[in-house]
C-alpha cells in the first residue's frame, strides 16, 4: 500500500512537471509587441468608436481584453516617464526618470531623461543618437525577458521620439531606433546599441518611403462625418509656419520647408504610418517571433502627441489622426498574422499620458481652466525670499512643478532647510492658481494612500526630486493658447486605453481600477518569467487566460 502511494506521488509529481513544461511551452507567445500611443485618451476609443473599422482598436476589444478604467498613478503624467513606468512596473520614485528632463542636483544642469554623451550618434551626422536607457535605475519586463531566455530573444524598440524607443526596450535592447527629423528623414540609433545601423535599415532610409509622404493631408473621409470634434476653423489650433488658418486640407510638400523639413511629417498622422512601415521592415530585418523564444517588440506611435499638442483635444486634426492611426494598427495586425502566424503573439496597447483640453475652448464653455505664467511664480518666490529672509539665489531652478533650493547657501546663511521649504510652501499657496503645495520633507516623512499626495508622492524620487513640489489648479496649464497639453494628476491626464489581445489573453472587459505599472506584471506573469527588478504593480489575473 505504501509502495502505491509513493509511486502514485511520483506518478502526480512527474506528471505535474510534464504537465508545467507542456504549458510553459504552449503559453509563450513567439513575440510581445507593446504599443504606446503617444497622448491617447481614454476617450479615443469611446468618442470615434464609431469611425474605427474592424480590423485596429476594435480587432483589439473583440479578440481581446479591455480595461477601461486604467490610469497613472503618478505625477508628472509625461513622455519620458510614461515610457518608463509601462515597461519597468513602477513609478519615478524607483525607475529615477522623473520627467523628460530634469535639474540635476548633482551636476547643477538640466539633463533628458536619454540624453547620454558617453556614446556615439548612428546613422545621423547630428547628435540626436548620443543617447541610452542608463538613467533609468530599474529592468523592464524586456530586459528581464533577455536575462531569462540568456539573451535568446531579442528585444527592439521603435518610435519616431528616442526616449519612446530606448526606455522601453530598456537596458539589455539588440536596438533602439528612432526618426531624425529635419533634414534627414532616417532611421537613427546610437553607439550604445550597435557601430553601425544594420543593412535593412539603411535600405529602408534609402527606399525614399519617408519622402513619399510629403502629400496632402486631407480628411480620411468627408469631414461633414466628423461630428465627434468641433469646428475645423476655430481659435484654439496652433497653425502650420506658411498658411493663414488651421483648417483642411494641407498640402505637406507646400508647407516642407517653413516646417524645418522632415520635422514638420511628425505632426501629421503620417509620422504614424512611417513608423508602422519601419516596424513592419523590422519583424522580417530582426526575424522577430520566428522562433518559440519569445521577442519583445516596443512599437510607440508618437505622431499622436506632435498632433494633440498643435491642434487640441477637440480638433478635426485629432480625430483625423486616429482614425489613420487605425488603419495603420490594422496594418500592423495583418503583418503579425502573416509573419508571426494568428495566435502566436501577444499585443498590449495603452498610452503614455492623456491631454487636457484647451482650455481657452474650456473657458469658452465655461469650465473652469486657465494659463498660469511661469516667470511669474519664480520672480514673487525670490522677490519673497529677499523680502523674508534677506536671502537672494536661495532658489537654484523651478522646473516640473517644483522648486530646487541652493542647500549650500542655505546652510552658509544658517537657514534651516525644512523652515525655508515651509516657507516657500506657505507663500506659494496663496498664489492665484496654485492648489496644492507640500515639502519634500512631507514626501519623504508621510505614507499617503491616495489623492493626488499618493501621486505625488510615487512621482518623487529622493535622490532627484526638488525641495517644494507644487500643483496646480484643474484644467490650469503653463502653454500657448493653442493646443493641448499634459503632466498633471486630474482624470484627463491619468486615464488612458489598455487593451490586450493575442496569445494568452482572455476576452472581456473590467471597469475595476488598474494602474500603468500593472502592465509589466502582467506580461511577465504571462511569460513566467522574472518581474522587472522595481516592479510594484500587480498581474492583471482577469486578463490572463
Ligand atoms: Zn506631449
Amino acid at each position: 500500500m505504501k509502495k502505491t502511494v509513493s509511486l502514485l506521488v511520483l506518478f502526480i509529481l512527474c506528471y505535474s512537471c510534464v504537465d508545467q513544461n507542456k504549458v510553459v511551452e504552449t503559453s509563450n507567445p513567439k513575440l510581445v509587441v507593446g504599443i504606446v500611443v503617444d497622448q491617447m485618451r481614454y476617450d479615443y476609443l469611446t468618442r470615434f468608436y464609431n469611425k474605427y473599422g474592424d480590423g485596429g482598436f476594435k480587432r483589439m476589444i473583440a479578440e481581446g481584453f479591455n480595461c477601461k478604467n486604467n490610469h497613472f498613478n503618478y505625477v508628472p503624467t509625461y513622455t519620458g516617464p510614461g515610457h518608463a513606468s509601462i515597461y519597468t512596473g513602477t513609478t519615478p520614485k524607483y525607475h529615477g526618470i522623473i520627467s523628460n528632463s530634469w535639474y540635476d542636483k548633482e551636476i547643477k544642469e538640466s539633463v533628458y531623461c536619454t540624453g547620454d554623451n558617453s556614446v556615439q550618434s548612428i546613422g545621423t551626422s547630428s547628435t540626436s543618437g548620443q543617447m541610452s536607457p542608463y538613467r533609468m535605475k530599474t529592468t523592464t519586463f524586456a530586459d528581464e525577458n533577455r536575462l531569462f531566455t540568456q539573451m535568446r530573444g531579442k528585444t527592439i524598440g521603435i518610435s519616431i521620439k528616442d526616449r519612446g524607443a530606448i526606455l522601453p526596450a530598456g537596458h539589455t535592447a539588440n536596438a533602439a531606433y528612432w526618426f531624425q527629423g529635419e533634414k534627414e528623414g532616417n532611421w537613427i540609433s546610437s553607439s550604445f546599441y550597435m557601430n553601425a545601423l544594420p543593412d535593412w535599415v539603411t535600405k529602408f532610409n534609402e527606399s525614399g518611403v519617408a519622402n513619399s509622404y510629403f502629400k496632402v493631408w486631407n480628411t480620411l473621409y468627408d469631414i461633414n462625418t466628423y461630428t465627434e470634434s468641433g469646428d475645423d476653423l476655430n481659435t484654439f489650433e496652433t497653425v502650420y509656419n506658411g498658411i493663414e488658418t488651421a483648417a483642411f486640407p494641407y498640402d505637406l510638400a507646400v508647407l516642407k520647408e517653413k516646417n524645418r523639413n522632415f520635422e514638420l511629417l511628425k505632426v501629421t498622422p503620417f509620422g504614424n504610418s512611417i513608423i508602422t512601415d519601419f516596424a513592419i521592415a523590422a519583424l522580417d530585418g530582426e526575424q522577430l517571433g520566428q522562433d518559440n523564444i519569445t521577442d519583445v517588440l516596443a512599437v510607440s506611435y508618437s505622431s499622436t502627441d506632435y498632433v494633440g499638442h498643435y491642434f487640441g483635444v477637440n480638433s478635426k486634426e485629432v480625430e483625423d489622426t486616429y482614425i489613420r492611426l487605425d488603419k495603420d494598427l490594422e496594418r500592423l495586425f495583418i503583418a503579425l498574422d502573416n509573419k508571426v502566424g494568428v495566435g502566436e503573439y501577444t499585443v498590449f496597447l495603452t498610452s503614455d499620458h492623456g491631454a487636457v483640453n484647451v482650455p481657452s475652448y474650456l473657458q469658452s464653455v465655461k469650465i473652469p481652466s486657465g494659463y498660469i505664467n511661469k516667470e511669474g511664480i519664480r520672480k514673487k518666490l525670490d522677490e519673497f525670499l529677499e523680502k523674508t529672509l534677506s536671502a537672494s539665489d536661495l532658489i537654484e531652478n523651478i522646473s516640473n512643478n517644483q522648486v530646487f533650493l541652493n542647500k549650500v547657501k542655505i546652510s552658509l546663511l544658517n537657514l534651516n532647510l525644512e523652515d525655508v521649504q515651509d516657507a516657500i510652501v506657505n507663500e506659494l499657496i496663496g498664489y492665484e492658481f496654485i492648489d496644492k503645495a507640500y515639502t519634500s520633507t512631507t514626501m519623504n516623512n508621510t505614507s499617503f494612500n491616495n489623492g493626488i499626495e499618493l501621486l505625488l508622492q510615487n512621482g518623487f524620487n529622493q535622490k532627484r526630486s526638488g525641495d517644494v513640489l507644487f500643483v496646480y489648479d484643474p484644467a490650469f496649464i503653463s502653454y500657448s493658447k493653442t493646443g493641448s497639453t499634459h503632466g498633471s494628476g486630474l482624470n484627463y491626464d491619468t486615464h488612458v486605453p489598455l487593451l490586450f489581445f493575442g496569445k494568452g489573453i482572455n476576452h472581456g472587459s473590467t471597469v475595476t481600477k488598474t494602474t500603468i505599472v500593472d502592465i509589466a506584471p502582467t506580461i511577465s506573469a504571462l511569460l513566467g518569467i522574472s518581474f522587472p527588478n522595481g516592479a510594484t504593480g500587480k498581474p492583471l489575473i482577469e486578463v490572463l487566460d
